[in-house]
């Protein structure tokens, strides 16, 4: 796999792409006056960002041209299948922005169109009722080294394939008795067109259909037949269903259908340090190695929105990545900074500090308290200011004060000075420890002729720090979280690998004592702030309270992008 590498200079909008190519040239031809595209999810899981990819590229190509895209469950396989999951999906279209209209289908609404295609396809000796087992059929189907062998049932006659396939459907035969297959070509270089599957008999309730049928059609059959229906235009899919198209192209030209999409394939997207797959998302989820679905380390739109991510910076990295025909690996260095671009506009700033350290300011009065104005955006007037408490006793960062300063270090140590933040300068006098010698609070002044930050004298410093003040500042639970795998490649677990042993150790910090400003007891959940100095915040949606509020850190202010683009990847 190559790397991609866009440059932060690339487009924003979706630009030209080779599907938007082929969609445009068949607009102009005349072969298309209007284009209908579609999504169509399995309901097996909740959609990751991978999907977000697809939907992006089904719904901006309907937006772009005035046509539709529909929802489409691909609901095939009712062993896995949970309605819980349609309701997700929907939901999280519409969270990225899109619209399916009054276009939301199953493909379980087809079920007796795609049996009476079968049965045309049967009475015109395509396809065939074969007796052998599972195993039997694929041991037969050979390998690219050996051609197939025919399966003794391949040349019955079509009314006795009608009544055995009517009675497959009557529930006659036990589940893998006998299946429906194609009668294609045994010896193709390509495998799927041995013959393949169409139909198999599965007793199974269906989510929708409940046990009216107990025999299934193949994703590969269903797909074409569902799309036909439809009337899409363009059936866009990713790429390892290439060597799927000929049957796509098959079964539309051999059955009843009356139109015929394009099938068009695009890469995939992969990011580094996450996994895509819905069935290893699954495992985490059900051996609890994260929350739940929704976890914000999971590439999941549901975790993704819970951490923070809002629907236009995952849309910027899709329009950022592109389409191609090209298997490539994003960085998540490269969406965190679509997250970083979008929050940095949105985001009002507020002090919040996360590993609180008490400072006693002693020649500041007891009583007093002052309320000083902060601005809530440094380039933003008009998001306005507003008033933060000031008084004797206030909290810093730990990491922000150093009894033996590392060299350039510019912050609080003994005898020097720094600026607090819209407030005044604060000089380190002494420090107190307890019995064992931990730090207990730092004894400090403060120049009062420095309000709002500036010394009237001239006199400069060399740092500042956010600070909150002790007395009215709430206590917040802050969650900290860094990529879920410690491998950058999600190629690099072995199947059937312990994905527990995969995940990164520091991909969860919680830090229960954090105190944050006045403003942010309230927080709603699901807001967004940036915490000076400290990164992008989400109020957790799920656990946040108000007087007890949670946070996620959304992203950090570093920008690790930048330095991926100088060549080498994050730590
Ligand atoms: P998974 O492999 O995670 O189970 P899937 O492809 O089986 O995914 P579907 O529900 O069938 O999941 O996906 C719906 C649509 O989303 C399909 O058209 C599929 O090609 C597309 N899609 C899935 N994963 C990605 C991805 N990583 N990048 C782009 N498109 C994707
Ligand atoms: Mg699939």
């Amino acid at each position: 796999m190559t790397t991609s590498t866009p440059t932060p200079e690339a487009p924003r909008s979706p630009s030209a792409d080779f599907v938007r190519d082929i969609v445009e040239a068949d607009l102009k031809s005349g072969k298309h006056n209007k284009i209908v595209t579609r999504f169509p999810p399995e309901p097996n899981g909740y959609l990751h960002i991978g999907h977000a990819k697809s939907i992006c590229l089904n719904f901006g190509i309907a937006q772009q041209h005035g046509g539709v895209c529909h929802l489409r469950f691909d609901d095939t396989n009712p062993a896995a299948e949970d309605i819980e999951y349609v309701e997700s999906i929907q939901e999280d279209v519409k969270w990225l922005g899109f619209d399916w209209r009054d276009k939301m289908f199953y493909a379980s609404d087809y079920f007796e169109q795609i049996y009476e295609y079968a049965v045309e396809l049967i009475r015109r000796g395509q396809a065939y009722v074969c007796d052998l087992p599972l195993e039997e059929v694929r041991r037969t189907r050979g390998n690219f080294q050996t051609p197939g062998q025919a399966s003794p049932f391949r040349d019955r006659p079509a009314a006795e394939n009608l009544d055995l396939f009517r009675r497959m459907r009557a529930g006659e035969f036990p589940d893998g008795a006998k299946t429906l297959r194609a009668k294609i070509d045994m010896v193709s270089p390509n495998m799927n067109m041995r013959d393949p599957i169409l139909y198999r008999i599965k007793r199974a309730t269906h989510h929708r259909t409940g046990d009216r049928w107990c025999i299934y059609p193949m994703y590969d059959f269903a797909h074409p037949i569902s799309d036909a229906v439809e009337g899409i235009t363009h059936s866009i899919c990713t790429l390892e269903f290439e060597d799927h198209r000929p049957l796509y192209d098959w079964t539309l030209e051999q059955g009843p259908a009356t139109c015929h999409p394009q099938q068009i394939e695009f890469a995939r997207l992969n990011v580094t340090h996450t996994l895509m797959s819905k069935r290893k998302l699954l495992e985490l989820v059900k051996n609890k190695l994260v929350s739940g679905w929704d976890d914000p380390r999971l590439p999941t739109l549901q975790g993704l929105r819970r951490r923070g991510y809002t629907p236009e910076a995952i849309r910027d990295l899709c329009a950022r990545v592109g389409v191609t025909k090209f298997s490539s690996l994003t960085e998540l260095a490269l969406l965190e900074d679509c997250v970083r671009n979008d929050l940095n506009s949105r985001c009002p700033r507020v002090m919040a500090v996360l590993k609180p350290v008490k400072v006693v300011i002693e020649n500041y009065p007891e009583d007093q308290v002052e309320e000083l104005d902060a601005a809530n955006h440094p380039m933003d007037p008009a998001l306005g200011s507003r008033k933060v408490p000031f008084c004797r006793e206030l909290y810093i960062e730990e990491d922000d004060f150093r009894e033996v300063p590392p060299p350039k270090y510019y912050r609080l140590t003994p005898g020097r000075e720094v600026r607090l933040r819209y407030a005044y300068f604060l000089k380190l006098e002494r420090i107190v420890k307890d019995s064992s010698g931990k730090v207990v609070e730092l004894r400090c002044t403060y120049d009062p002729a420095t309000r709002g930050g500036d010394s009237p004298d001239g006199r400069k410093v060399k740092s500042t720090i956010h600070w909150v003040s002790a007395r009215h500042a709430p206590t917040a639970e802050v969650r900290l979280y860094e990529h879920l795998l410690s491998a950058a490649e999600p190629g690099d677990i072995p199947e059937g690998d312990d994905l527990s042993t995969q995940l990164n150790p520091k991909s969860l910090e919680t830090l229960s004592r954090c105190r944050v400003e006045p403003a942010l007891a309230e927080a709603a959940g699901g807001s967004l702030w940036q915490f000076e100095r400290q990164g992008y915040f989400c109020a957790d949606s799920k656990d946040s309270r108000p007087g007890a509020p949670v946070f996620n850190r959304t992203v950090t202010l570093r920008d690790t992008w930048t330095k991926v683009q100088k060549g080498g990847r994050p730590a």
